[in-house]
């Protein structure tokens, strides 16, 4: 029979942060991904690490300690994150009030240096002078999440864990006791699981009657293989409507307890560019109940082309790749970290907010947890889980 300390379901940014993390504490760990290319939000994310956004004394600290971690973590784990401290641009729609919208940047914990189109555009020299009435400029951070991930992969690995490519389709159970995990292949037992797979976390939670407020949207987006033009900022849209449909997640996708069969976009014109040179130009979000709705990948790709034109007109004839995946998200805490109870034997950690600056610090203290040392600010989120 295996069996482990912990199963970690999901080798996104989330699960493998964790698993590398459970395997420091001297843990028996396995992963269990189901794909062994993967195709999850983790690599097709920008990368961007929003330490500034803490608007609270929790996320705050956790934006400090988060930007931290990630400034020493190539050194740590002995492979290149591409970490990199950047510019982030915001941009502010040309018939907008620059003024009205810097001031709803005033409940972050770094303010952002309200640019001129001028300014704006000597930062950024692709950016449209004719689409703006300004830009909001902040430090950012940024990594590349899928090669950060890897190689938190090959670090657990390094320290004894253990990673396989099979789809976790259901748990091994006693009444309300987890004891593993069944693929098709194979049943894993473990003391613990970990959920962490991300857009599929609910729906494989639910399956066994465990429901979770873990939703998440469809994204959509356009990679590139490398390109000669060079941008000199992550350029994104100062209101971002994502937060909106977020926020408004339980309503759009349930009716009095049930889930609706309904869906509502957004479009959020952004840009990144990686070390490499390639792009990712996004995103559409749309939230539904369904996490297998299919798009018009034509019609979408084409919408996300029009509204990164506008703002940035010389990426138009970029040759690209149009892609789609889930992205998990809660409307509770900025993580969903803890115990499913009245289960035992079975934890979540998903749904994060900016989870690419607070899921590995999250990770380090959730193991250490997990290991029995104290910590407030795990307590304080394994107490949201709680219904
Ligand atoms: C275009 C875009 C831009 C983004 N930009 C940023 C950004 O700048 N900054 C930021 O912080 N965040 C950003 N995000 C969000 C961020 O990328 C995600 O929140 C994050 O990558 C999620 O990581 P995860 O590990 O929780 O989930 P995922 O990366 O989705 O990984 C979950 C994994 O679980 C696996 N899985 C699911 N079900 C099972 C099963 N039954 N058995 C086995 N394995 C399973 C999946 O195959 C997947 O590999 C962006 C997302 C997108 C799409």
């Amino acid at each position: 029979m295996m069996t482990y300390d912990w199963i970690i379901i999901g080798a996104g940014i989330s699960g493998a942060s964790l698993a590398y993390e459970l395997s420091q504490q001297k843990f028996k760990v396995l992963v269990l991904e189901k794909d062994p290319i993967p195709d999850n939000a983790t690599v097709y994310s920008y990368g961007g690490l929003a330490y500034w956004s803490g608007t609270d004394e929790l996320t705050r600290q956790l934006g400090r300690e988060g930007i931290e971690l990630h400034r020493q973590l190539t050194e740590e784990l002995g492979q290149d994150t591409e970490f990199r401290e950047l510019d982030l641009v915001l941009t502010i729609d040309r018939d907008a009030d620059p003024q009205a919208i810097a001031k709803t940047y005033d409940r972050f914990a770094t303010k952002p240096q309200l640019l001129s189109v001028k300014e704006a555009c000597e930062l950024e020299p692709l950016l449209n002078p004719d689409a703006i009435a300004g830009c909001l400029q902040l430090p950012h951070g940024h990594i590349h999440a899928q090669k950060t991930t890897e190689v938190y992969l090959q670090a657990c690995l390094r320290n004894g864990g253990e990673i396989k490519y099979e789809r976790a389709i259901d748990f091994v159970r006693d009444n309300q006791r987890i004891l593993g995990v069944e693929t098709k292949l194979n049943t894993y037992y473990a003391a613990n699981t970990i959920v962490c797979a991300g857009g599929l976390t609910r729906s494989l939670l639910l399956q066994t009657g465990i429901e979770v407020d873990n939703y998440f949207t469809h994204a959509q987006l356009i990679t590139t293989p490398p390109v000669k033009l060079e941008l000199q900022t992550i350029v994104m849209p100062a209101i971002q409507q994502r937060f909106a449909l977020e926020a408004a997640a339980r309503d759009l996708v349930f009716d009095n307890g049930k889930e609706k069969n309904e869906a509502r976009s957004i479009l959020d014109a952004g840009v990144v560019q990686f070390l490499d040179g390639s792009l990712c130009l996004g995103q559409i979000s749309t939230i539904t109940s369904n996490p297998h709705a299919k798009f018009d990948a034509a019609a979408e790709e084409a919408k996300i082309r029009q509204q990164v034109n506008n703002i940035l007109p010389a990426l138009e004839k970029i040759p690209g790749t149009y892609h789609h995946c889930l992205v998990a998200f809660n409307d509770r805490a900025i993580a969903l970290a803890g115990k499913l109870q009245p289960f035992t034997g079975i934890q979540l950690f998903s749904g994060f907010t900016s989870t690419l600056v607070f899921a590995p610090i999250l990770a380090r203290r959730f193991a250490r947890w997990l290991a029995g040392e104290a910590d407030a600010i795990i307590e304080q989120l394994a107490k949201k889980i709680e219904k």
